[in-house]
């Protein structure tokens, strides 16, 4: 006795130690499948069009790689090898329950079947639950970003009670609505699954009785038979946690995979060979442009030859499409006719990496990112030596400003540029856009934010700059660039 004892407990020693390791080594394998997901997603999200950021907002981004990839690990971790072990029990004790009685194992089989037909009905409202929630969550995500990032429109206004009230009825509220719903609908399940169980074994026992009562089977068998019923209904519960568990995940999974397989817009052709080393020679041939398929058309028919080394002005008033126009040119939309060349290659023939890798640009909304400056300038080429980087910002007349400040050119600028004005922002601009060495410069209102004098000095370093590239400087009144002497 006192042997088996000892068998009993290494036994169930050896089970827990067994299923620790399984545990670690599932969640270990899981998180290295998360982390490859949600590297996935950035690479991925990284390569999408422009297009695509217009209507996704980052918020509702960040919600697909944080938390949808979260809802994932749970499945990941314990659902995959639980799952199976489940199934083979559940078939194991099913044989042995036919083998004491096989009317009884019948009506057992037929529970199972009426509890699969119920999970399989109950599923389509869980998913819609889920989805919900997954959807709701991204929305709140979105709109928390974009309030923070308008804090200082938001407060120069007063608008915090206005944004708090937006934020707690349309958003956090139907966040909670939508938790408790799928609350509710996960809560509804598993009573109904025990409800069904304790019919089964209502029945069980009333048929199992009356067999004995008319002595087809003897009490102790129908004790046995029972204890292992018991048995059967133990996988069946885990099952059924793990299908609520699984419509959850499958929520977020058809979440990650819209962002997955959104169709990028602007892609490398197959056969895009790189572009070499251009002149510079720009030509639009009777290019259209629209953003929209059914919306207005922003150009129309324009016809443009730029012969290598020009510096090209286009004028315009507001929203006339010249941001747009240098945008085709660059390639981050594609023409709706026309085309467009670049020494006689097309721009949708060659890769996106080698045709942006030639073009210098100064765009009007500048970014700048987490970092100091020298980081923020050498992002226009990653193997610039600090010379060259000092070198670049003297030319365009940033050194002076950035030597002033507190850390100098070791200063961290935050997300955005914050801690710098629009106009130190733009010089910083112009210094990391002149480092990349471009064969094509554009430069959309570069100088709108910056004071008379230091335009002078960009101008004056513009000429040597501008020196056998071809550029398109932008400008909404002639003025700006006549005052300059570019045209
Ligand atoms: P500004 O001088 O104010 O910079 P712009 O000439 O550069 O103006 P664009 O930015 O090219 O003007 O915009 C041209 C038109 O295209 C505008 O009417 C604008 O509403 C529209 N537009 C710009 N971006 C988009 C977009 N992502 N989706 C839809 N329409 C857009
Ligand atoms: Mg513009």
């Amino acid at each position: 006795v006192s042997q088996s004892r000892y068998a009993l407990l290494l036994v169930q020693t050896l089970g827990f130690l067994g299923f620790r390791v399984q545990l670690m080594h599932m969640a270990q394998a899981g998180q290295h499948v998360l982390q490859s997901l949600r590297d996935e997603l950035f690479v991925h999200v990284q390569y999408l069009s422009i297009s695509f950021f217009s209507r996704y907002e980052a918020g509702r981004l960040i919600a697909r790689i944080i938390s949808d990839v979260n809802t994932i690990r749970e499945l990941i971790n314990y659902a995959v090898v639980g799952t199976l072990r489940e199934v083979l029990t559940l078939f194991g004790i099913i044989i042995v329950m036919a083998r004491i009685n096989l009317t009884l194992t019948g009506v057992a089989v037929v529970v199972l079947v009426v509890l699969i037909v119920i999970a399989n009905y109950w599923r389509i409202y869980a998913r819609d639950a889920y989805l919900q929630v997954s959807e709701i969550n991204s929305q709140v995500n979105a709109e928390l970003s974009e309030s923070f990032n308008g804090v200082r429109v938001t407060q120069a206004f007063g608008r915090q009670a206005h944004n708090y009230d937006r934020f707690r009825t349309t958003f956090n509220l139907r966040l909670r609505e939508a938790f408790m719903r799928a609350t509710l609908v996960s809560a509804l399940f598993f009573p109904s699954i025990e409800l069904v169980g304790g019919i089964a074994i209502g029945a069980l026992i009333y048929l199992g009785g009356s067999l004995v009562l008319s002595d087809v089977l003897d009490v102790f068998t129908l004790l046995t038979f029972m204890l292992y019923v018991d048995q059967f209904f133990f996988p069946v519960r885990m099952l059924a946690q793990r299908y609520n568990l699984f419509q959850a995940t499958m929520a977020a999974g058809y979440k990650i995979f819209q962002v997955m397989d959104w169709k990028i817009e602007v892609d490398d052709r197959p056969n895009a060979q790189p572009l070499p080393r251009i002149e510079g020679h720009v030509r639009l041939e009777d290019v259209s442009f629209q953003y929209e398929r059914d919306g207005e058309a922003i150009l129309q028919s324009i016809n443009l030859d730029v012969p290598a080394g020009q510096t090209i002005a286009l004028v315009g008033h507001t929203g006339a499409g010249k941001s747009t126009l240098v945008k085709l040119i660059m390639r981050f939309h594609d023409a709706t006719q026309g085309r467009i060349t670049i020494d006689g290659y097309d721009v949708q023939e060659v890769t996106q990496e080698s045709l942006r890798r030639q073009f210098g640009v100064v765009l009007q909304e500048t970014h700048l990112f987490t970092g100091t400056v020298m980081d923020n300038i050498r992002y226009g080429r990653l193997n610039a030596t600090d010379e060259e980087i000092i070198h670049a910002a003297q030319t365009v007349g940033a050194h002076e400003f950035i030597t002033q400040l507190e850390h100098g050119y070791h200063t961290e600028v935050r997300e955005g540029g914050t801690l710098l004005s629009m106009g130190q922002r733009q010089l910083i601009a112009y210094a990391r856009a002149l480092l990349a060495d471009p064969r094509i410069l554009i430069l959309d209102e570069a100088t709108s934010n910056i004071d008379t004098q230091t335009e002078k000095i960009i101008q004056s370093a513009l000429d040597k700059v501008l020196e056998g590239r071809t550029s398109f400087v932008i400008a909404h009144r002639l003025s700006t660039i006549t005052r300059s002497g570019i045209s």
